[in-house]
C-alpha cells in the first residue's frame, strides 16, 4: 500500500487505472479504497474482491469505484473488458462534472445550462416556426437583504424565488440563475395571452410567499419581457440583451413610483 500511494503521489498522470486489491500487508478493507480514491480521485479504480470482502468491496462501489471483480472468476477475457469499461465509464462521469450546469445554491440551470438548452430551444422554434418568450427578473433591493439579515437570509431568498419559479413555469420551460440575483425563464410554444397569464401568476404566487413567510424579509422583482419570432430571428445574446434592458426599464419605472 504504501508503495502504491507512493507511485500515485510521483506519477499520477501516468496512471490510467488503478486494479486494487482491498486485503493488503498494510491496509485492509474500505480503508485501502478511501486511501487510493483520495491520492487520485480522477483515476477510475477497479476493486478485486476475495471470498470474504464482497459486501466490502460493494461498499466501495458505492463509493466510486467503478467496478469490482473476484479474483477466483478473473480471467484474460474479463480482465481487459472491465479495465476498458472502467475507464470509459468514468470519462463521461468526469465529461458531466466538467459540463456542470446545474447552480449549486438552488438547484436551477446556471448560465451555461440555460445557454445550452435555450439554444436548443431556439432552433427548434426556428425549424417549427413556433412562439417563444423570454422571461428576466431581478430582486429589487436584495442587497438590503443581505446587509439586514445576512448573507445566509439572503442565500434562502434565493433558493425561495427559485422554488416560486419553478412551480410557477411549466416544466418543459427553461428556468435559471444567471448569477447573483438575477434569474432567466423561457418559455416555450407560447403567445400574448399566454403570456400575461404567466406574469400574473408569477406576480400572485409571489404575493402568495410574501403574505405565508415566516421570514421578516420580502421578496419583490423586476420583469422584463420579450417574445421571440421565428419569422425575425435574432440570436439568443440578442433576445436576453432585450429582455436584460426590458427589466431594466421596469426597474427604473417602479423606483420612480416609489
Ligand atoms: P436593485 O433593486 O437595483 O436590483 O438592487 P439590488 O440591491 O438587488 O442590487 P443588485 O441586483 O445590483 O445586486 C445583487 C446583490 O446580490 C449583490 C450581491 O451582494 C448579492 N449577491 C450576489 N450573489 C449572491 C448570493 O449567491 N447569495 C447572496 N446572499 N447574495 C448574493
Ligand atoms: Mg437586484
Amino acid at each position: 500500500m504504501e508503495q502504491a500511494l507512493e507511485a500515485l503521489r510521483t506519477a499520477v498522470d501516468e496512471v490510467d487505472v488503478v486494479l486494487l486489491d482491498l486485503s493488503l500487508p498494510d491496509s485492509q478493507g474500505l480503508e485501502t479504497y478511501r486511501a487510493v480514491h483520495a491520492q487520485c480521485p480522477s483515476v477510475p479504480i477497479l476493486v478485486l474482491s476475495g471470498l470474504n470482502d464482497e459486501s466490502i468491496a460493494l461498499k466501495a462501489v458505492n463509493e466510486g469505484a467503478q467496478d469490482f471483480l473476484r479474483k477466483s472468476r478473473v480471467d484474460g477475457e474479463l480482465l481487459p473488458r472491465a479495465i476498458r469499461y472502467g475507464m470509459e465509464r468514468n470519462r463521461l462521469l468526469e465529461q458531466v462534472r466538467q459540463l456542470a450546469i446545474a447552480d449549486e445554491l438552488t438547484g436551477l440551470m446556471n448560465r451555461r445550462g440555460f445557454l445550452m438548452l435555450a439554444e436548443h430551444q431556439r432552433n427548434l422554434a426556428d425549424r417549427k416556426g413556433t412562439s417563444m418568450a423570454l422571461v428576466y427578473l431581478d430582486i429589487d433591493h436584495f442587497k438590503l437583504i443581505n446587509d439586514q439579515f445576512g448573507h445566509d437570509a439572503g442565500d434562502r431568498a434565493l433558493r425561495e424565488l427559485a422554488a416560486v419559479l419553478l412551480h410557477t413555469f411549466r416544466r418543459s420551460d427553461v428556468v435559471a440563475r444567471l448569477g447573483g440575483d438575477e434569474f432567466v425563464v423561457l418559455m416555450a410554444d407560447v403567445n400574448g395571452d399566454g403570456l400575461n397569464i404567466v406574469l400574473d401568476r408569477v406576480r400572485k404566487n409571489l404575493a402568495a410567499l410574501n403574505q405565508d413567510s415566516r421570514f421578516p424579509w420580502r421578496l419583490a422583482v423586476s420583469l422584463g419581457v420579450v417574445q421571440y419570432d421565428a419569422a425575425h430571428p435574432v440570436t439568443l445574446e440578442m433576445l436576453m440583451a432585450s429582455a436584460d434592458q426590458a427589466m431594466y426599464r421596469a426597474k427604473e419605472a417602479t423606483r420612480m413610483a416609489s
